[in-house]
Order: C-alpha cells, then sequence, then structure tokens
C-alpha cells in the first residue's frame, strides 16, 4: 500500500437504453436528468476511478419477489399496446418496458461485481426510477421497484439487508413490500407533507416486522443540520442496531432546494456529507446506491456529482453544505419511537 490508502473505486450501473424510456408531451421525469447524472459525474473529474458496467434486464422471477402477477401483465399489456398511461402521473412509451427491466436488473449487476470484489462502492444511474412501485400497483413516475428487487434478492439468499431513502418522496413502494418482513430494515428521510402522503412516524412495520420500518417525515424547509441530525440521531443508531449484511440507498436528489417537485432545502454539498456517512456504515463492496428522483437538470448534475466525488474522495464542491432549517424535533421524535437513546 505504500502509505497511501487504495483509491475507493465505484461502479456505475448505467446504459443509453435508459433514455428510451419517454413519451411525446413534456414530464419532469425525462431523459434529459439521467444525461445531467452523466454530466455531473464528468464535471466532477473523478473518471479514473468510475467502472462502468450495463446492466443485465431482470428475470421474471425476480420481479416476481416484489411485485404481482397481475401487476407485471398489465405494464406488459400495456408495452405490447405501444405505451400508455399508467395512472395520471406515471406513462410508459416504446421503450420503457426495456428499460424498467433494466433498471431493475442493475442492482443484481452490482451485487454480482461487488461480491466479486471489482468496486468498493455501486451506483446504479438508471430510470425510470423505482421507490414509489408497490407490490401491486406501478405508481409516481416508478413502473417497478428497482431497489426492493436487490433486497429481495439478497434476503432470499440469506442477507440482511437496511434501504436507506433519502428522496424528497416518501418511499412508499419499497416500505409497502418490506412492512412486515424482518429481514429487511426500511428508513426513510422525505418532506412531510409531500405525494404519496405515507411516511408518517407512526408506520414503523406490521407483524414479524415491527420496528424495521423506520420514518423521519420533515417539515417544508427541513436543510442539511437536520438531515445530519437525522442521521446521526436515528437512521445511524437504528441501522446499526439491525446490523446489516448489505446497504442499498434510494438516492433520489429532488431534495434540493432549487428542485420543482419539493421544498426542502438540501445542496449538493448536503447530499454529499449524507451519502458519504452513508456509504461508510457498511464494509466496502456491500454498498449500492439507486438513482431515484431528482427534477431540477443543474441540482441534480451539481449533486450527483459532489456526492460521486465525495464517496472516491475528491473534493468537488459545487455548492456548500446547508443549516439552520427545521425538523430536529420530528428526528428526536421518531429516534424516542425506536428506542434509540438521544
Ligand atoms: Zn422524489
Amino acid at each position: 500500500m505504500d502509505g497511501y490508502d487504495r483509491r475507493v473505486t465505484v461502479l456505475m450501473v448505467t446504459d443509453e437504453r435508459f433514455l428510451d424510456h419517454r413519451r411525446e408531451r413534456s414530464h419532469p421525469e425525462r431523459p434529459a436528468r439521467l444525461e445531467a447524472v452523466w454530466a455531473g459525474i464528468e464535471s466532477a473529474g473523478i473518471a479514473a476511478a468510475i467502472i462502468g458496467r450495463e446492466p443485465v434486464p431482470v428475470s421474471d422471477s425476480d420481479l416476481l419477489r416484489c411485485h404481482s402477477d397481475a401487476q407485471l401483465a398489465h405494464l406488459a399489456d400495456l408495452h405490447a399496446a405501444g405505451g400508455g398511461q399508467v395512472d395520471l402521473d406515471t406513462y410508459m412509451g416504446a421503450g420503457s418496458w426495456e428499460a424498467a427491466r433494466l433498471a431493475a436488473g442493475a442492482g443484481l449487476v452490482a451485487v454480482t461485481a461487488l461480491r466479486d470484489g471489482e468496486a468498493d462502492v455501486a451506483f446504479c444511474a438508471v430510470r425510470p426510477p423505482g421507490h414509489h412501485a408497490t407490490s401491486t400497483t406501478s405508481m409516481g413516475f416508478c413502473l417497478v421497484n428497482n431497489v426492493a428487487v436487490t433486497a429481495a434478492s439478497l434476503a432470499d439468499a440469506g442477507e440482511r439487508v437496511a434501504i436507506i431513502d433519502i428522496d424528497a418522496h416518501h418511499g412508499n413502494g419499497t416500505q409497502d413490500v418490506f412492512y412486515d418482513d424482518a429481514r429487511v430494515l426500511f428508513a426513510s428521510l422525505h418532506q412531510w407533507p409531500l405525494y404519496p402522503g405515507t411516511g408518517r412516524i407512526d408506520e414503523i412495520g406490521a407483524n414479524g416486522g415491527v420496528g424495521t420500518t423506520l420514518n423521519l417525515p420533515l417539515p417544508i424547509g427541513a436543510a442539511g443540520d437536520t438531515y445530519r441530525h437525522g442521521l446521526d440521531a436515528a437512521v445511524i443508531p437504528v441501522v446499526e442496531r439491525f446490523n446489516p449484511d448489505w446497504l442499498l440507498v434510494s438516492a433520489g436528489f429532488d431534495g434540493h432546494r432549487s428542485d420543482p417537485l419539493s421544498d426542502l432545502g438540501l445542496t449538493a454539498g448536503d447530499f454529499a456529507d449524507l451519502v458519504v456517512r452513508i456509504v461508510g456504515l457498511v464494509p466496502a463492496g456491500r454498498c449500492i446506491l439507486f438513482l431515484e428522483g431528482g427534477y431540477d437538470l443543474r441540482a441534480l448534475s451539481d449533486s450527483a456529482g459532489a456526492t460521486l466525488a465525495a464517496i472516491v474522495g475528491v473534493d468537488h464542491r459545487p455548492e456548500a453544505s446547508s443549516g439552520d432549517g427545521p425538523g430536529r424535533d420530528v428526528v428526536d421524535q421518531a429516534a424516542k419511537l425506536h428506542g434509540v437513546a438521544i
């Protein structure tokens, strides 16, 4: 090692076919988002630390760990018809089903590569996003649940999995899939009130999974200081107590203060701070990030670039960290509910 730390490497699972998920009329969840992520990482100057990898389409059996036959048949029928609206917010175009199957398969490719020691961390730069897709319903721009498919595959292989969701919106789909499943811990920091209207503090899991769902519904204007407190006082103690083998992250960047779909106060620097703390919770080779939301192209680009740079140890901060936002009381209340000493 010559006295030098080995540079952290990131496996980036992505594909131009994700750009084929689109429709004629404008929509915030658009192909330019992914191009903004790629550009942000490019401008961070960390190409030497990134290993690119193509995803493989997910199998039906892997999708069926998280989704119903009827839901998948409905998506396949829409695809066969050339696309259409799944609901008011959620569309399929001609290339959407292939993109969704690649997005859901990306995490499984990352698991194999990390197990083989090819990189320290993986980032699945995918679309459509996944965390709103429940076990029966595709919604909120999401067709199938990318992070849940990977978590379910790992859990079925005997691994303990923690999922931390930092998207501005509550990951209702992921929570739904694992709500009574003690093998998977789901922790979410999100704006409240906001779509989809779930994620209250008292949603803590059910049956055998009581205690393995942690929700921090943060008020409008919550900024980096509240998020850092949320990790330190609630999420990290609960994750450490759970002692996961793998850590998956729903990395939505729509909590940025410029994002048109939310009212939070985060900056690119905050995302870098938060993700570095999260990645450090598990040993190298056991953490996979999944792109979820982020709808202001500049903010998304800066946030993704700052985050990936921070993971590999490069100082690239288009924006400083933020502070002075509300919501610490919500964190303290959730920590107390989950038996964490404050
Ligand atoms: Zn979101």
